[in-house]
């Protein structure tokens, strides 16, 4: 199945994100939240309000896992110098994200 993928939280929309369209993840209505707003802002914002579940019409996959979904948009974080190169990036949702850990308060 061709997907889509939400330009503010990475969710694999079934439908492109054109005008009027929302994200059933996020909430982000395309030509509305989005206009005048920059996606960095929208992401940074359902990031710090908890990354819930948007849509009240569908429910989210099963496992999903919203860190594991906006974190294609962040870097890595490395944990440790005296690991190997492998297992010193590593992906778990805790750790992940550098930047909004201190807004979000996950450190
Ligand atoms: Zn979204």
């Amino acid at each position: 199945m061709v997907t889509f993928p939400c330009p503010i939280c990475n969710y694999q929309m079934d439908q492109e994100p054109v005008d009027w369209r929302y994200c059933p993840s996020c909430g982000t209505q395309f030509g509305y939240h989005d206009a005048g707003r920059s996606y960095e802002a929208l992401r940074h914002e359902w990031v710090r309000s908890g990354m819930l579940w948007w849509s009240p019409f569908r429910n989210p996959p099963v496992d999903w896992n919203p860190w594991e979904q906006v974190s294609v948009f962040y870097r890595p974080r490395i944990v440790s110098d005296e690991q190997s190169v492998d297992s010193r990036v590593r992906m778990r949702p805790a750790t992940v994200v550098l930047d909004l850990e201190v807004e979000v308060g996950v450190a």
